[in-house]
């Protein structure tokens, strides 16, 4: 298993730096974000070191993802909320500060201010098709 010792969540992961861990099995640590954006904020990590979800194995990414729901799920029922924002940051430009992939889980409720600009645009004409062509072909190619 990949490992940084400079890394923050390495060393949770590790048990050198303690956490309020909620889920641990061979391949992932769930545990309560130090800094909530909201009551009940769980962070969702792979045990081992990868900065970023697009360079995740995709094994490792359904390993993580396969255990989403039943944490949003006892999110839901230790907060009492009915709903939830799953979140990655990945990159400087999004916002991520810990370059160890991890998933917010922000319970949400009604009138808590959370949440950020959601400005949808609108495709000038054919930008769409093009976009829909790069991104085939990228995938196609892609490695796995
Ligand atoms: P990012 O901005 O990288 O997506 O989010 C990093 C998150 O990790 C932040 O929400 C921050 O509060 C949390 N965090 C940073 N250091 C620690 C720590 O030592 N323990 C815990 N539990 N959370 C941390
Ligand atoms: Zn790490």
């Amino acid at each position: 298993m990949l490992t940084d010792p400079n890394c923050i969540f390495c060393r949770v992961v590790a048990g050198e730096i303690p956490a309020a861990t909620v889920y641990r099995d061979a391949n992932i640590l769930a545990f309560l974000d130090i800094g909530p954006l909201s009551d009940g904020h769980v962070l969702v990590i792979p045990l081992g070191h990868h900065e970023k979800l697009s360079e995740m194995p995709p094994k490792l990414a359904c390993a993580l993802a396969a255990e989403l729901p039943r944490l949003a799920k006892a999110a839901r029922a230790v907060t009492g909320t009915e709903g939830f924002n799953v979140l990655v940051n990945e990159g400087k430009v999004a916002g991520q500060e810990v370059k160890h992939v991890h998933f917010h889980i922000v319970p949400r409720r009604p009138g808590d201010g959370l949440g950020y600009r959601w400005n949808a645009g609108k495709y000038p004409e054919g930008r769409i098709e093009q976009l829909q062509a790069e991104y085939r072909e990228t995938i196609a190619k892609g490695s796995r």
